[in-house]
């Protein structure tokens, strides 16, 4: 059932700049969980470092702050000790795609039930605005003393050919979507990736919302655009388009819901197989083992 948005606000201050996109990501956290109805005890936002890493202060529920780039690892160990929590991983393009490039990817490959929420600005806010990961070649914004050199890592193709079974891309300014993006994601079982571009109006001076809004779209609006795969057949016909739809990242930028593997079995679903009943003991008596030894 749902609930009050207003049980997930903390007391902390928000400390972001003013007109900042997280703001945008953070309402929508909460009016996400809260239409969800769930329970602030079982919700624990797990958060990178970066600006996007204060989100564990502002929303309720049994967080943890973590290392730079080590939000998915906290959050795997936090799953894995109690199965019925709903987990969110809340980092930014510098930890996830960056240092924690690595612990994105093996997600992946384990198809873990944890949301990740990519707060994707492109640049490094926290520390004065350095070129991070997802910020496209060429770019000069006001922190760099010359144009980026680098070309850049697009999160969603990434997540394709890591294993996430759902991908979707959203826009921090355009809440109500965002909200219902991460409803779907969160409802997910699997590793779930949204990510959300960002303006960062302090220090990135390019990709403004006048930017984003030019080159922005929904692929529902699109005809024929279907993400959804129901059957391993119908992985193999349809890969080569969502791929295609994947790698665009422009002149024009695809939002929504952008692929959806509802037929590969997820990390819980295969421990079950090797450990029958891990998936519901008690936390405090769920331990790890194969052959009844430590695993
Ligand atoms: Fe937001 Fe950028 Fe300020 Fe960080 S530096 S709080 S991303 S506007």
């Amino acid at each position: 059932m749902a609930r009050s948005w207003l049980e997930y606000k903390t007391q902390a201050w928000v400390q972001w700049c003013p007109g900042c996109g997280d703001f945008g990501i953070l309402n929508s956290i909460y009016r996400a969980v809260s239409e969800l109805g769930i329970d602030p005890e079982n919700l624990a936002v797990v958060g990178g470092i970066g600006c996007s890493g204060r989100t564990t202060y502002y929303v309720k529920g049994s967080n943890f702050h973590a290392l730079h780039g080590r939000a998915i690892p906290v959050a795997t160990g936090v799953k894995l000790a109690n199965p019925s929590l709903n987990v969110i991983v809340a980092g930014g393009d510098g930890d996830l795609m960056g240092i924690g490039g690595g612990h994105f990817v093996a997600l992946g490959r384990r198809n873990l039930n944890i949301t990740v929420l990519l707060f994707d600005n492109a640049v490094y806010g926290l520390t004065k605005g350095q070129a991070a990961p997802t910020l496209p070649a060429w770019i000069k914004t006001k922190a760099l003393s010359m144009p980026n050199i680098h070309d850049n890592i697009n999160p969603v193709l990434l997540a394709f050919a890591a294993g996430y079974t759902f991908i979707a891309r959203g826009y921090a300014y355009h809440t109500q979507q965002l909200k219902e993006l991460i409803k779907t994601a969160v409802r997910h079982r699997g590793a779930a990736l949204v990510d959300i571009l960002q303006p960062c109006p302090t220090y990135n001076n390019v990709m403004t919302n006048k930017w984003y809004e030019e080159r922005i779209y929904y692929v529902d609006q699109e005809d024929g655009y279907d993400p959804v795969i129901r059957t391993p057949e119908e992985f193999q016909k349809k890969a080569p388009t969502i791929a295609a739809k994947l790698m665009e990242f422009g002149d024009r930028i695809p939002l929504g819901i952008l692929y959806w593997n509802q037929t590969r079995e997820s990390f819980e679903e295969r421990l079950e197989k090797i450990m029958p009943g891990y998936m519901s003991a008690p936390p405090a008596t769920r331990r790890i083992e194969l052959d009844g030894k430590p695993f």
